[in-house]
């Protein structure tokens, strides 16, 4: 009987995980209970940051939550997380779509899902003004960036001799520049351009035009939250066909936008990447 009991437990207890590891199906579950808890960013500026006035949570990767949960007819919950939180988040059941400056890779693909890109970028530094004119001005140097990031990644490959400290968030690794505690910080120059622009002292800085990493973003799912993911990639592409991808992008990057105005060289397609193919 104890047997039993002990087998009975096991069992639930593996379910249990499973349901927490496996995708349900968040399209009927987000419409059952009228929520979608998605992750954002709540110190990138133009993305996902504290706005001054209201204290909420705004930016482009909420406008894009907000159009996926108005087209699904429910409310949306946001939830912040950092670049190194937000899988295991999504894994644990805890959110329902990252929308966190992510970008879209290989690796990421085997534990999540992802949308059509719906932003794009590349990885670039910021140094002090004069200082770099070359990646290989940059090794053997201190460099700042986030935790869980391809940031990361991207400089431990690109600068072998550099010492890669990684902070919570980007804001955290520009400070320690600023106390030159570091040489140069690096990551998306999408984000890059918006802390620069934010800054008081940005005279004193720069971005060389010195690039590491592709960076397309995705939204991320739940692996095999199919329903979700076909959902998501359909409003996102109307999005796109009736203008209101643009006007998200205008409204934060365009030249009267609230963030550092950027060019929008790319659009919402279903074009796979080489390694989504
Ligand atoms: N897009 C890069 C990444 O997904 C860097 C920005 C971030 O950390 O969110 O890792």
């Amino acid at each position: 009987m104890k047997k039993f009991g002990i087998m009975f437990l096991t069992l639930m207890f593996v379910f249990g995980l499973c349901g927490a590891a496996l995708a349900g199906d968040t399209l009927a579950e987000a419409k059952k209970k009228g929520v979608l808890v998605a992750g954002v960013k709540d110190s990138t500026p133009g993305f996902g940051y504290i706005d001054e006035q209201t204290r909420e949570i705004v930016g482009y990767d909420v406008d894009f939550c907000r159009a996926i949960a108005k087209k699904l007819g429910v409310k949306l919950e946001l939830k912040s997380v950092t670049s190194a939180t937000r899988m295991p988040q999504l894994i644990a059941g805890n959110i329902d779509i990252i929308a966190a400056t992510m970008t879209k890779n290989a690796e990421r693909a085997k534990q999540i899902d992802f949308s059509y890109t719906y932003f794009k970028t590349v990885q670039k530094f910021i140094t002090k003004k004069g200082t770099v004119k070359k990646l290989a001005d940059l090794d053997g140097k201190k460099i700042g960036t986030a935790k869980g990031s391809t940031s990361e990644q991207n400089a431990k490959k690109s600068l072998p001799a550099a010492t890669v400290l990684s902070f919570d968030d980007y804001p955290q690794a520009f400070l320690a520049l600023q106390q030159g505690k570091v040489f140069a910080i690096t990551t998306d120059e999408s984000i890059l351009a918006n802390i620069l622009h934010k800054a008081p002292n940005k005279k004193v800085y720069e971005i060389p035009n010195i690039i590491v990493g592709d960076e397309p973003y995705g939204l991320g799912m739940r692996k095999g939250d199919t329903n979700f993911v076909n959902f998501v990639n359909k409003t996102i592409l109307e999005m796109e066909k009736n203008g209101e991808a643009k006007k998200i992008f205008d409204k934060w990057f365009g030249p009267k936008g609230k963030a550092f105005p950027m060019k929008r060289e790319f659009k919402i397609t279903s074009e796979k990447l080489s390694w989504e193919q």
